[in-house]
């Protein structure tokens, strides 16, 4: 099983990955935790690459490529072998970030970015893809106070609710395998959510 969690910088998802985490560790659970841009090696080094103040003038394309390339390597190196080895995979971010940060964000359009994604990919699809509603506008304020200053940070406000509002658009055309969870409610109610949608996914 192949779970993606997706949503605005901020929405929660990490936090949740780590209750999420222990819970399917009491259950006797097979699973992975791991993160997009990064989870190997190479992308973890291409994470940095992206995120480097330095590279203030990086084209929308070589991130969208950069994206993909790091994407490709998590799928070969680590998502692939693991659901071959029948363990759950629990990953923050996929190609949905990328349609939604790239292609609607940086207006390099979804067929373009989702064309890349499907040769990076070798077209896997996540069985559950759980997204984090929530308005930019709020969760960005927790995530400032958190991260300090990377490359992407400088993105205003605009940036996140066109990114924001793109996840909206893309929910409708790609309604396959969604769960949306209200992420302005309380940590306990959202994790509430996540549960009872990953158990019936793994009575399924
Ligand atoms: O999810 P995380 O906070 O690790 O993402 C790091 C940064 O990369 C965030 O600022 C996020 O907005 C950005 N990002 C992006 N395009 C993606 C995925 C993440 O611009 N496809």
């Amino acid at each position: 099983l192949f779970i993606t969690l997706e949503g605005p910088d901020g929405s929660g998802k990490s936090t949740v990955i780590k209750l999420l985490s222990t819970w399917l560790k009491e259950k006797n659970v097979e699973f992975i935790t791991t993160r997009e841009p990064g989870g190997t090696n190479i992308g973890e080094d291409i994470r940095k690459i992206i995120l480097d103040k330095k590279n203030n003038s990086m084209s929308p394309q070589t991130e969208a490529l950069l994206y993909a390339a790091a994407r490709s390597q998590h799928v070969s190196e680590k998502i692939l072998p693991a659901l071959k080895e029948g363990k759950v995979v629990i990953c923050e971010r996929f190609v949905l970030s990328s349609l939604a940060y790239q292609g609607i964000g940086r207006d390099l359009g979804i067929d373009e970015v989702k064309k890349i994604n499907d040769f990076a990919t070798m077209g896997i699809e996540p069985d559950l893809i759980l997204f984090f509603n929530v308005n930019p506008r709020y969760s960005l304020k927790r995530k400032t106070i958190r991260h300090g200053g990377d490359r992407l940070e400088k993105e205003g406000e605009n940036f996140h609710q066109k990114v924001y509002e793109g996840y909206l658009k893309l929910l409708k055309i790609y309604p396959k395998n969604v769960k949306v969870i209200d992420a302005t409610s309380t940590l306990e109610e959202v994790f509430y959510e996540v549960k009872e949608s990953m158990k019936n996914i793994l009575k399924g």
